[in-house]
């Protein structure tokens, strides 16, 4: 079996104890990842702190040189990197290939362009004789927590602003699919100055706590469940840390009766909840408002659509929708099943589970897609991420009531709209609480827009300018 290794101080090194890593397609171990600890943190931020100086001395137009060098290595890597992350998590390689990994090359080209901004600061002429000025200024080491859903990416939204402002970077990937990160670890120990960027890999409670407790860590960055953004405030209370959280939601994913009921079809379905990667993403529309005039019909419109998806080897290119990502994720979708039926929420189609889903691959941790109808948003499956392919429609009669049902909700991160309305468009960008409205279109995340969530969804969102501090100086002439 591959045995990926931990980058720290510019050096690939084994860990004391290691783990297995599933290919969540077979249910098989296929690469052991180290399980770092204490040790490991303690190592990684004794060398992001060492290389802090020099790094954070450097112009900002040689640290652009070093971000361009990354995104040609993405360039080189996109179909191994892209293979190995189907591999590792489930996500398909429709995704990984032709969404994820292009992109990469293009962030890290416009990180690399971002430098600059990093460095400007203001001038104020506060009298004749008196001058203000601001400088931001980097915050030293920045530890980057991301999750299994979307490696890479998270690694690159986060890794690539942080670096560019010069703070040195320490990324903790999430246990349960850390290969693809490990690797690029392996191909980016060439490009960087030792300590410049580490990857620790190892449990959240273990290497993760360790880290972010630390009080050499000068910023934390977090991309995962509102459980752990709470643990995390918890754990590093005592050495106040600023922090960028990018956490969970149940986006409301709103159909008006004046939209392009085939757009909106595919809006709700392919392109939220089911595929990608099975309903594990965190803006997935998992509620599904629906206006009673339309009810029926869009009810049918996205069974037949779900039907459509094709369920299988997330590597194979004709596959539409792929496992969940482990074990225990999928004890915990299919414990809501069980739930949504205690509930009362009616079942529109799907609930299946297990081998007979994709009898090809028995091994699979298989989760049909699956709709609930119910008028009650109060509903535990209403309110809770599930994280999977499991979707719940809810009628509303009016747009004041739309709006209501959709902020109901403890989350705040993402919601879309399905309307040909201007006015009703606008009104509802306005009134809508969350991080991101998307108008007749839905999980498009461009970067150069902000993106990240109010409420329990989070605060904060990766940029460069996140990853610096303002400093004042006033200069008596
Ligand atoms: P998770 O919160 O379980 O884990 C995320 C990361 O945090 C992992 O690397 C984990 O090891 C680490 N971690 C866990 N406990 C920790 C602790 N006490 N101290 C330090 N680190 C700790 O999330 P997950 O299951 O990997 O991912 C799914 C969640 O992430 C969902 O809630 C999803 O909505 C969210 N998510 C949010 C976004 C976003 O941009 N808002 C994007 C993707 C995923």
């Amino acid at each position: 079996m591959p045995e990926f290794r931990n980058l720290i101080g510019g050096e690939l090194l084994p860990a004391a104890r290691t783990m297995d890593t599933v290919n969540p397609a077979t249910g098989e171990a296929w690469a052991t990842i180290p399980a770092g600890g204490a040790a490991e943190a303690e190592a990684a931020v004794e060398a992001a702190g060492r290389a802090f100086p020099a790094w954070s001395a450097l112009p900002a137009l040689a640290r652009a040189h070093y971000l361009r060098k990354v995104s040609e290595v993405f360039g080189r890597h996109a179909e191994e990197l892209a293979r190995l992350e189907t591999r590792d998590n489930g996500r398909i390689l429709r995704d990984t290939l032709k969404r994820d990994l292009p992109g990469m090359a293009h962030l890290w080209q416009l990180a690399a362009g971002q430098c600059l901004d990093a460095v400007k600061g203001d001038t104020v002429l506060l009298g004749p004789d008196t001058l203000g000025l601001t400088r931001r200024e980097p915050y030293g080491v920045a530890v980057c927590v991301i999750p299994w859903n979307s490696p890479i990416s998270t690694f690159s939204a986060k890794a690539a602003y942080a670096l560019a402002a010069g703070n040195t970077v320490i990324v903790k990937p999430a246990e349960q699919a850390s290969a693809s990160v490990l690797r690029l670890g392996e191909l980016l120990a060439e490009v960087f100055p030792p300590g410049v960027l580490n990857i620790v890999s190892g449990l959240g409670e273990e290497v993760g706590e360790a880290l972010v407790r630390h009080r050499g860590v000068g910023k934390i960055s977090l991309t995962g469940s509102t459980a752990t953004g709470q643990a995390i405030t918890r754990a590093s209370a005592d050495a106040l840390k600023p922090m960028t959280f990018e956490l969970g939601g149940k986006s409301p994913n709103i159909v008006f009766p004046d939209a392009n009921l085939d757009a909106a079809t595919q809006g709700v379905t392919v392109n939220s909840v089911y595929t990608g990667n099975a309903g594990q993403v965190c803006v997935a529309g998992s509620r599904i408002l629906i206006h009673r005039s339309i009810w029926d019909e869009m009810l049918g419109r996205i069974e037949r659509a779900c039907a459509g998806l094709v369920l299988g080897d997330p590597l194979d290119l004709a596959t539409t929708m792929g496992p969940i990502v482990s074990a225990g994720q999928y004890e915990r979708v299919t414990s809501y099943l069980e739930l949504a039926e205690k509930e009362g929420a009616r079942l529109v189609f799907g609930a299946r589970t297990g081998a007979d889903v994709v009898p090809a691959l028995p091994g699979g941790y298989w989760v049909a897609p699956t709709l609930y109808a119910t008028e009650d948003n109060a509903l535990r499956v209403c309110q809770e991420e599930i994280f999977g392919p499991v979707a719940v429609a809810i009628p509303f009669s009016s747009e004041e009531e739309a709006v209501a049902i959709a902020n109901d909700s403890v989350y705040g991160l993402a919601a879309g709209v399905w309307t040909r309305d201007l006015g009703r468009a606008h009104r509802l960008v306005r009134d809508l609480h969350s991080g991101t409205v998307w108008v007749n279109t839905f999980r498009q995340m461009p970067p150069g827009l902000p993106f990240g969530g109010v409420k329990d969804s989070g605060y904060g969102h990766d940029s460069v300018l996140e990853y610096t501090r303002e400093k004042a100086a006033i200069i008596q002439i």
